[in-house]
């Protein structure tokens, strides 16, 4: 297909594209037959990388109920979560998303019995960690079989309260054995990153299995999912990343992880770890500094929430890039500032002070714990205000174009994205994986949550169209 004035570099071009940007003039002719798209003169990029999101839990979101209600007192927001779930329609089971005990306290399956005690009810912990089951769903689900698994928590007497803690494939087996499983509507969550310009993505779950990869995959032959994935997962992929999770209430032993990092090593994978404190990153160091030696690429830190300068410099010194979440400080800023003392919120999700450093920071959702659009991440990563206009660390503002580098790198070119932080621009012969924004980038970089896209390419395909 044709792309017509389009903005590259300093001039409006034309631009020829299939499976790969075949031409790139200041004027080319269609072809007869040739699909002509008018860029109207909007910035044309490479298409834009997500590189921690997860893909199903995302796609379940958008058919759950936000328990994110902050109505005022604990009193208020309850009576604001009955009266949700009380309006959902249809009966049988209902999936929460975004619970924060902040507003509604916390939580077990007597609370929600009295919140909604009719339907089986499900709600999941907004960091992603933990599901609360009322006694409806506890009974369905028959938790009680599983009171032995550290994931599934119990009062003094055995009975379980209906918490599942880092436990997602139980909760996945037992409503597929009871036919309570639903299947997310990939196909609207696909349209909805194409929309935001993004072509691939990084699913990054701990619980991605060889039949999540065999899943993804028909997805996408069926273009179901049109965007690229890389996946990460547990210890039974043949490849892509092991994921760890590092929860520092309940760290493994080390000479367990490092096991599993040498397990992982002998078929070439190398390791991401999930670290939000300084305590988990200590841990995962110490792991890798136990471990068989990488042999090529790189590991990766995700999320580091808090990274002093010192463990900075070591990250650098070990080319372990940083995975960030600028958009957490824009839908919890307002949370983490009830929560968290002046001296910690200055330094959460650092970018400047870690890049100045020499650690690689990338961008990244963490769809959909995070809000999605790369967008809003990049305006929060330059502006770090939350959604209530909270600034949160002022020196830690990276300029837009900065947070955008990262979403315009192929998840395998991570610890060197700094480098080509002026270099990954649209050029002859590269995959015909395209972004074309409603204006230029330089028209748009001080506000990039208003910047809007024109069109998505994948593979030379439009993939989204805003005139459409
Ligand atoms: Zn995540």
């Amino acid at each position: 297909m044709l792309i017509q004035n389009a903005w590259l570099q300093g001039s409006l071009v034309d631009v020829r594209v299939d499976a790969i940007v075949q031409a790139i003039a200041p004027r080319l002719n269609a072809m007869p037959n040739e699909t002509v798209l008018d860029a109207g003169g909007g910035e044309i990029l490479p298409g834009l990388h997500d590189h921690h999101i997860h893909l199903f839990a995302a796609a379940a979101a958008q058919g759950s109920v936000s328990c994110n209600v902050s109505a005022g007192s604990l009193a208020k927001c309850r009576e604001a979560l009955v009266e949700r779930l009380a309006n959902v329609p249809g009966s049988g089971w209902i999936r929460g998303v975004d619970y924060h005990e902040q507003q509604l306290g916390v939580l077990d399956r007597w609370q929600l019995d009295e919140l909604c005690p009719h339907r089986p009810l499900r709600i999941q912990h907004r960091s992603g960690k933990l599901w609360v089951c009322n006694s409806m769903a506890v009974q369905a689900l028959d938790l009680g079989a599983f009171a032995h698994l550290d994931s599934v928590q119990g009062d003094a007497c055995g009975q379980p309260t209906g918490c599942i803690v880092r436990d997602d494939a139980l909760m996945a087996r037992q409503l597929d054995a009871i036919g309570a499983s639903t299947t997310p509507d990939m196909a609207a969550f696909s349209r909805q990153l194409a929309s935001l310009g993004i072509v691939a993505v990084t699913d990054t779950s701990a619980t991605n299995t060889q039949q999540s990869a065999a899943d993804l995959q028909r997805l996408h032959q069926d273009g179901v999912l049109l965007q690229q994935v890389s996946l990460m997962g547990d210890d039974s992929l043949e490849e892509g990343y092991l994921k760890v999770l590092l929860d520092e209430d309940r760290l493994p032993a080390l000479e367990k992880l490092v096991a599993r990092i040498n397990a992982a090593r002998s078929r070439g994978r190398n390791i991401a770890f999930h670290c939000v404190t300084h305590l988990e990153l200590v841990f995962a160091l110490a792991a890798l500094t136990e471990a068989a030696p990488i042999e090529q690429g790189f590991d990766r830190i995700e999320h580091g929430a808090v990274i002093e300068d010192a463990m900075a410099d070591e990250l650098a010194a070990r080319n372990l890039p940083v995975i960030t979440q600028p958009g957490f400080l824009y839908s919890k800023g307002d949370q983490y500032r009830a929560d968290l003392q002046q001296r910690e919120l200055q330094c959460l999700y650092r970018y400047a002070g870690l890049s100045a450093r020499g650690v690689t920071v990338v961008a990244s959702s963490d769809a959909p714990y995070g809000p999605v659009s790369p967008w809003q991440n990049i305006a929060t990563a330059a502006c770090r205000c939350s959604a209530g206009g909270v600034l949160l660390g002022a020196h830690e503002r990276v300029s837009s174009d900065q947070a955008l580098t990262g979403y315009l790198t192929p998840s395998a070119m991570l610890d060197q994205s700094r480098t080509l932080m002026q270099a990954r621009k649209v050029r002859l012969g590269m995959r015909g994986d395209l972004c074309i924004l409603q204006k230029r980038w330089a028209q748009g970089r001080d506000r990039p949550e208003t910047v809007g896209v024109r069109a998505t390419l994948i593979g030379g395909s439009v993939a989204f169209d805003s005139a459409h």
